[in-house]
Parts: C-alpha cells; sequence; structure tokens
C-alpha cells in the first residue's frame, strides 16, 4: 500500500477537488459565521459589564491582575449570555451541515471515482438522514452550533477581559475590539466544520460498505507529532478512528484503507 501521506503541495488524482472544494468549504463558512457573528454583535456596548467588573474588583484595590482579568471575562460573559446569537447559531448550524455534506460527496466521489481521475464531482442531492447518508441531522446541527458558540463565547469572554482588564485607556473599547474580531469564533467554526467534514466523509464510506480507514497527513514540514501519531497507527476501523479534526486547522483526511 503507498503511504497514505496526501503531499498538499502536489496533489494529484482525486485529492485535488477533494482538497479544493474543502479550502472552499472552509472559507464560505468562516465568511458567512463571521458576518452573522458581526451582525449579532452589533451595538453590543461593554460599558455595562465595565461597570461591573469596576466594582466586583473594587476601584480603590490593587488585586493581582489574574484576578482582575477573570472577575472582567465574567462580567462580559455574563454580557455575552444575555444575547441570542440567533444568526451565528443558525449560521453555524448551516455550516455545520454543508461541511457533512461536502465531506460526504468527497467520501462518495474516494470510493466511487477512478483515484487518478482529477475531475470535480458533485454535491448530493438532498436526502432524508440515515446511516451512510450525506445529511447531518437538525438535531446534530443544532447541538454542534450551540456547543461551537459555547466554546466560542467563553474564549472571547476571556480574551476581552484580559483586555479589559489590561487596559488603562479604553476598556470597553479594546474589550468590544476583541469581540470584533471574531477570532474565537473563527477558530471553533473551523474544529465544528473539519468535524461535520470528517464524518460526512465517515458516512460515505459506512454507505459503500468500507471497512477500514487511514488518516492522512498533508505531508509537509507543518503536520503535527499528534497527526503523524494518527497516520503511522492507520489502519483504523471505521467507528475506531481517530476523529477529524485532530486540532483547529488541521488538514488530515480520511481515505479508505
Ligand atoms: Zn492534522
Amino acid at each position: 500500500m503507498p503511504s497514505p501521506t496526501i503531499n498538499l503541495a502536489d496533489v494529484k488524482g482525486i485529492w485535488r477537488p477533494v482538497y479544493a472544494r474543502r479550502q472552499a468549504l472552509h472559507a464560505t463558512a468562516d465568511a458567512i459565521i463571521l458576518a452573522a457573528w458581526r451582525a449579532d454583535l452589533h451595538g453590543i456596548g461593554l460599558a455595562p459589564a465595565v461597570a461591573a467588573w469596576r466594582q466586583a474588583t473594587g476601584e480603590t484595590v490593587d488585586p493581582a491582575t489574574q484576578r482582575r482579568r477573570q472577575a472582567a471575562a465574567a462580567a462580559v460573559l455574563g454580557t455575552l449570555s444575555a444575547r441570542s446569537w440567533r444568526r451565528t447559531r443558525a449560521a453555524l448550524a448551516l455550516a455545520a451541515k454543508r461541511a457533512h455534506r461536502a465531506g460526504w460527496a468527497a467520501g462518495h466521489a474516494i470510493v466511487t471515482q477512478d483515484n487518478a481521475d482529477d475531475t470535480d464531482f458533485e454535491e448530493p442531492a438532498d436526502s432524508p438522514y440515515r446511516i451512510g447518508s450525506p445529511d447531518m441531522t437538525d438535531h446534530t446541527a443544532d447541538a454542534t452550533a450551540a456547543s461551537v458558540l459555547t466554546a466560542a463565547l467563553r474564549a472571547g469572554a476571556n480574551r476581552a477581559g484580559r483586555a479589559m482588564a489590561d487596559s488603562e485607556e479604553d476598556p470597553e473599547g479594546e474589550a468590544e475590539g476583541i469581540l470584533g474580531d471574531g477570532l474565537d469564533l473563527e477558530l471553533a467554526s473551523d474544529v465544528a466544520v473539519s468535524a461535520a467534514y470528517g464524518a460526512g466523509m465517515l458516512s460515505a464510506y459506512l454507505g459503500a460498505g468500507a471497512q477500514a480507514v487511514v488518516w492522512m497527513t498533508a505531508g509537509d514540514a507543518r503536520v503535527c507529532n499528534l497527526c503523524q501519531d494518527n497516520e503511522t497507527d492507520s489502519p483504523y476501523s471505521l467507528l475506531g478512528a481517530p476523529s477529524l479534526p485532530a486540532h483547529a486547522r488541521c488538514r488530515c483526511c480520511l481515505a479508505p484503507a
């Protein structure tokens, strides 16, 4: 069996459209989710959080930096948690569903198409959910969106709280700037999109009756030890394979063994 490494610098055959589509999927998901986040964030106003934090720590005392930051983060999280994040939640659920379908389409092409053939493949038509089908259930998509949002709000509040606590001049503006950059949401949604993509791929392999999969790394100097170990320990049973992604921005893939 040839080495499972993909070599992203020189992608061949079926892996060319698979990776082109995967990149486009992440770019679209990032754009949609960040736009929703900024719309949901609009007019947030962290002044009450600054006030709550100042009250919690006391203006006259000089508490340890860590405690100041924690109190600020808790105050920001309080403000963030009071919002519904309806658009962001919907964008995340949509991105997860699309990623699952894209993963399924890629997996389906990999098991049905000549692997030396680098012509593009189609996305599947809508189908009811069953094991091996292209679609993620609404329930799973909503649950994915909720957990991504929770993680992103907590991480965002921590960073914003830190900026707030460390800023002499403009704690409100600094903290709002941190939230506006959407970095925490971007990282969390990257993981969710990759996980849904990987689940879609496995679903296609399951549907096609594949027995085992191999973990494929990107084959360059940026591959981390965790991913390299996953590749070295291949093959895996379909349900026993480590799940994608191994970390945020993981470029690895699963292929039928
Ligand atoms: Zn990886």
